[in-house]
């Protein structure tokens, strides 16, 4: 190949294991990847790798950039330790914040992108108290950087479907203004009413052709119950592969018989699972929910934020964390943990380009390690971020 490229990186490590490869970027696209002794062809810019990994751009399959706390000074956690504490510490402080959304928001963006995530979903809280602030400072912040990721937002009741009225109408309200995905909070618990808050749910997603992707902390049989309930009704509504349930936590608290049921409904119905490996709630069966065929992905969830004070937004570092708490040690189970916050989240995401091969966007980042099982358990500095071709983060730092 002759053509000049844009940019040519030279000595870059492979997953697969080839090392002192060459790629070549052109119109924002990996142009072709060669092997030592392959013709180079010119380029505008050349960047050294010096052996290192080169991975394709992760996905963070679920966080809330509307609640986080990055870009102001060190807030104390003001919650109390339950959950509608935190969502009516969410109504009180989030409003009186000397930074908006958009701005909060883009500063938890741009640390994602320095650590090499290209691609995320968001919730932005859709409730009375907000009506739709929160969801327009999402979408200024994903406006703001469409350069360097790519943000798919889920309108988030919450406070509730029915315990909160005018909800579902400003759910709808959402759709229109731009959200892409439905979300839905704890029916039973939150809500009281399951059948009310799944007919409203169902009925705007079918209305206008989107996906939904619901938070369940509910535990036990009551979780249980939400989630047969959700996932007969993504088989009525004809939404398989659209439909996501987050955290989930019902599922690491069943004897296994009752896992295995529930993850073979969920397998039937194309309904992914999200998690983030919170610290205060057992964690799904991982391993089991794999075996199943479930989709699982992987998010930060709460990142800094006003549900509290943890995460750094490194997705690598979140799927090590997850993985410490499955136990899992293996290579296997950390090429897993890898394809949890990669090409598994890009395919409920459905991002249909993702990966390192030619013809494909040139979006990957690099970093110091051998292979896939080091990035995951020692997660070292990211180094260089592309996204779409363009250099966006250099050594943790955003470059705009
Ligand atoms: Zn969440």
């Amino acid at each position: 190949m002759t053509q000049e490229c844009d940019t040519l990186l030279l000595a870059a490590r492979l997953p697969d294991g080839r090392q002192d490869m060459r790629i070549a970027i052109r119109q924002g696209r990996i142009a072709a990847i060669l092997a030592p002794g392959d013709t180079a062809p010119p380029a505008a810019q050349i960047l050294d790798l010096q052996g290192d990994l080169l991975l394709p751009g992760l996905v963070d399959a679920h966080l809330h950039l509307d609640k986080t706390l990055f870009g102001l000074p060190w807030l104390p956690h003001a919650a109390g330790p339950d959950r509608m504490s935190r969502i009516e510490t969410d109504r009180r402080l989030l409003p009186a914040l000397p930074l908006s959304a958009a701005e909060r928001g883009s500063a938890l963006l741009r640390r994602c992108i320095a650590h090499g995530t290209a691609h995320i979903r968001s919730h932005a809280d859709i409730t009375p108290a907000f009506g739709l602030t929160m969801l327009e400072g999402v979408l200024a912040a994903k406006q703001a950087h469409a350069g360097a990721a790519t943000v798919q937002v889920v309108a988030f009741p919450q406070a509730g479907v029915m315990r909160a009225p005018g909800t579902a109408e400003l759910l709808e309200a959402a759709i229109r203004a731009g959200a892409d995905l439905l979300g839905g909070l704890d029916p039973c618990e939150v809500d009281r009413d399951p059948k009310g808050q799944f007919d409203a749910i169902f009925g705007i997603a079918a209305r206008h052709g989107v996906g939904l992707d619901i938070h369940l902390h509910e535990a036990g049989e009551l979780g249980l119950f939400s989630l047969q309930e959700f996932c007969a009704r993504v088989r009525a509504h004809g939404m398989q592969g659209r439909a996501t349930i987050s955290h989930g936590f019902c599922l690491g608290t069943l004897p296994e018989s009752k896992q295995k049921a529930a993850a073979a409904l969920m397998a039937e119905a194309g309904v992914a699972l999200a998690t983030h490996g919170a610290g205060g709630a057992t964690l799904p069966p991982l391993s089991l929910l794999r075996e199943a065929g479930v989709t699982v992905l992987c998010g930060h969830d709460n990142l800094r934020d006003t549900w509290g004070p943890y995460g750094t937004g490194d997705m690598l570092e979140r799927a090590a964390i997850v993985g410490w708490r499955a136990d899992w040690r293996s290579d296997p189970q950390l090429h897993a943990l890898f394809g949890m916050v990669s090409t598994e989240g890009a395919r409920v995401l459905g991002l249909a380009e993702h990966g390192i091969a030619p013809g494909l966007p040139a979006s990957f980042f690099t970093l110091p390690a051998e292979n896939i099982p080091e990035a995951i358990a020692q997660h070292p500095p990211r180094r260089l971020v592309f996204f779409a071709g363009r250099l966006v983060a250099r050594d943790g730092v955003f470059l705009g």
